[in-house]
């Protein structure tokens, strides 16, 4: 029993040592577990903390490039800002200059222009004066003659010249005032039946449906119309040149007046339809040899339309004419009263600048006592010379002139007379004649004169003074013989 205990034991004992042992290697391999686990787990760790690293790296570096771009876009924007300031600094500083440099081109043309006209409206009036002389050799009127018309050109050229520099600077000043156009219609029909007569063309003139009154700048329709009509006139050898002046319905449905100067002259070809309103340009240099001009005519014109609100264009056919049209918004004077004032505008006697001509100084002098207090202004010469050149120098509107100045010089006196009447009519002054009955030329002679009214003499002064405002009148009464009226009563 003893022996099978101690067997037993024995067994139990190796049994006991086995399991001790094996557990033993149990803990020691999952103590090598552990710390493999540990080892594996402080490599994770490590790469963990290599990769955050570097990718803290990676996004310092990003952000350092984005800090670095913004702050050279910012750099360049600073830059290029400055560049900017500094450009539009010398850009202002050279628009200033620009500003004065044109102010004073303009100033320098006006003033210069202005100065021209003086010595030459001189030269115009002597010329003139030299051409009415009869006992001037034909040969040095022919020369007189060329001096004269390349005088007119000249100041023709100056007053362009002078408007465009006006129209540059920004000086140009339109009124909005109650205008008489057709009292400028009549006046333009006087001015150029004359021409066109001269050049053996027709005036049509279709105005007889304008508005008396608008509301606009009379001069400078008068100066468009004005051009127009002397370049239709210039380039028209045949046939005819007609004004046309008429109210229409627009394209926006508004009222317009349309002027409309046409001829059948020479015409303008198409591709040069635009450019001629352009400064300085001219259909064909080799017409324009021929005709002369600066070319500033039209646009002047179209300037002009332009500041009165309104357009100009043009349509014409090589050969067969041209036809300038202007359309103008219509402003008519909206009441009663408004047209009332305008009348009262109208011309009359008290407002006539006179010249009273007459070499007899003691008649003279009576006749400016007598109108000084019934006219605007009186001024006095004694030879039909000197009337022509106060005609030229303008300022006056109305000339007495007492035929008997012209009895006495060397000269043919119908001949003398119709020059001054002449130098009137051009200047658009009106002129009267005062003749004894039976002196000199004949009535009828002096009737052909083309003078505005013939007074036959004696007549005293209240008859007198009525027969002069009758000129200022619609129906002027134009032979007055007050002795004739009483023998026929
Ligand atoms: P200018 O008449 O002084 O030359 P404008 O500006 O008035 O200047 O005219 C420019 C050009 O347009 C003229 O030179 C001419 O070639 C052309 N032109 C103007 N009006 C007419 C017309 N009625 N008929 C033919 N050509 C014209």
């Amino acid at each position: 029993k003893a022996l099978a205990h101690l067997k037993a034991f024995q067994r139990l004992d190796s049994e006991a040592q086995r399991l001790t042992a094996s557990n033993a290697s149990q803990l020691i391999a999952a103590r090598f577990d552990f710390a493999n686990q540990n080892l594996k787990i402080s490599r994770l760790k490590e790469d963990q903390l290599a990769r955050d690293i570097m990718s803290a790296r990676i996004q310092l570096a990003a952000l350092s490039i984005v800090f670095a771009l913004l702050l050279l876009g910012f750099i360049q924007v600073r830059r290029s800002r400055n560049v900017i300031r500094a450009a539009n600094d010398s850009l202002t500083l050279s628009n200033t200059s620009l500003e004065k440099a044109l102010r004073a081109k303009a100033e320098f043309l006006a003033m210069t222009s202005h100065e021209i006209r003086t010595p030459l409206n001189g030269i115009l009036g002597m010329t003139q004066v030299m051409l009415t002389d009869q006992s001037v050799a034909p040969v040095m009127r022919e020369r007189i003659e060329v001096v004269n018309s390349a005088g007119e050109a000249m100041r023709a050229l100056v007053d362009d010249i002078l408007d465009m520099a006006k129209m540059e600077s920004g000086e140009l000043t339109i009124a909005h005032e109650k205008t008489d156009l057709a009292e400028i219609l009549r006046e333009t029909g006087r001015l150029w039946a004359g021409q066109a007569e001269g050049k053996k063309l027709e005036l049509i003139l279709e105005t007889e449906t304008a508005p008396r009154h608008i509301m606009s700048d009379g001069g400078r329709i008068r100066q468009i119309i004005f051009n127009l009509m002397s370049n239709s006139l210039k380039f028209t050898e045949a046939g005819h040149v007609k004004l046309s002046v008429v109210t229409e319905k627009g394209s926006m449905g508004a009222e317009e007046l349309v002027v409309r100067v046409s001829d059948t002259g020479i015409g303008i070809p198409e591709e040069m339809h635009e450019d001629i309103f352009q400064s300085f340009k001219q259909a064909d240099a080799g017409v324009t040899r021929k005709y002369g001009g600066t070319g500033l005519g039209l646009a002047i014109c179209r300037r002009l339309a332009e500041g009165l609100g309104g357009t100009i264009s043009v349509a014409s056919e090589v050969g067969k004419g041209s036809t300038f049209t202007v359309r103008l918004p219509l402003d008519q004077p909206a009441s009663v009263s408004e047209v009332d004032a305008a009348a009262d505008d109208a011309p009359t006697l008290s407002t006539a600048a006179m010249l009273i001509v007459d070499s007899n100084p003691d008649s003279r002098a009576t006749m400016a006592m007598v109108l000084m207090s019934e006219a605007q202004s009186v001024a006095v010469a004694a030879t039909s010379d000197d009337a022509i050149v106060a005609i030229i120098d303008g300022g006056v509107n109305h000339v007495l002139f007492d035929v008997r100045t012209v009895l006495s010089s060397a000269e043919d006196p119908l001949d003398a007379l119709r020059r001054v009447t002449t130098a009137a009519n051009r200047a658009n002054v009106l002129i009267t004649l005062m003749v004894a009955s039976g002196q000199g030329p004949t009535i009828a002679e002096l009737m052909m004169l083309g003078a505005s009214q013939l007074i036959v003499k004696p007549i005293g002064i209240d008859d007198l003074l009525e027969a002069l405002a009758t000129l200022y009148t619609p129906v002027p009464e134009q032979f007055i013989a007050p002795s004739l009226k009483a023998h026929a009563a």
